[in-house]
């Protein structure tokens, strides 16, 4: 490998996509070191991007001297759910009353909400994206931003074993298949993540030295 990239993420399921999207670049991702022993960063803004800032300011603090730390804050939107789960993805299956921006819940938990909320709902109207905004900061200040998307539609029952969080529900009408039925390096290839993180890519590559 050529170049590493520093992440800050808890998230195995995102390393994972990461990894999949910079493999085929001959770049490795890795988490920031320690990053198990950072105090967590709270979660509460009301965008995306206002999120991925904060976790990416916050974690470049913590890597003085590195180049550049990456954060993603990403998420699922329903248009017959007026764009929910949104930036409450991770935690979409908390009682209303408890949200609570630092506490997560389970993949299954949320996707039974999603599935519960759409019951009804035809299939033609189950229209979804995926969204990932990616920061990329330097000694706690962002210094650019970056946003992919992924559209599709969300299926009434999971299919495939791959992936996190909704992708067994996320169906691909391109490829007809859900993002769970595929690798890593599959999924970054059509997937929001893998979007974002290619803009990143060219901006590196525009603005610094680095020949990757
Ligand atoms: P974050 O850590 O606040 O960005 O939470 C992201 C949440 O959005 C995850 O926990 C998942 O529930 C959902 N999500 C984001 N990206 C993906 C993906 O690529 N596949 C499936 N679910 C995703």
């Amino acid at each position: 490998m050529d170049r590493l990239i520093l992440l800050a993420t808890s998230n195995a399921g995102k390393l994972r996509d990461f990894a999949g999207a910079a493999a085929p670049l001959n770049i490795e991702v890795a988490n920031l070191p320690n990053f198990s022993s950072l105090p967590q960063v709270v979660e509460d803004g009301a965008t995306f991007e206002a999120n991925a800032r904060k976790k990416a300011e916050s974690y470049s603090l913590a890597a003085p001297g590195e180049e550049v730390v990456l954060a993603d804050d990403s998420g699922l939107e329903v248009d017959a759910l007026n764009g929910a789960p949104g930036v409450y993805s991770a935690r979409y299956a908390t009682r209303h009353s408890q949200n609570n921006a630092s506490q997560n819940t389970d993949d299954a938990a949320n996707n039974a909400r999603v599935l519960r909320e759409l019951k009804n709902i035809l299939y033609e109207k189950r229209t979804a994206r995926f969204v990932c905004v990616l920061a990329a900061a330097r000694e706690g200040k962002t210094l650019a931003t970056f946003r992919g998307t992924a559209e599709g539609l969300i299926l009434d029952a999971p299919r495939g074993t791959n992936g996190f969080g909704y992708d067994p529900l996320f169906y691909f009408p391109a490829i007809r298949k859900t993002f769970a039925e595929l690798d890593a390096q599959e999924k970054s290839r059509y997937s929001h993540r893998g979007a974002a993180f290619r803009a990143f890519l060219e901006w590196y590559r525009a603005t610094t030295s680095q020949q990757i």
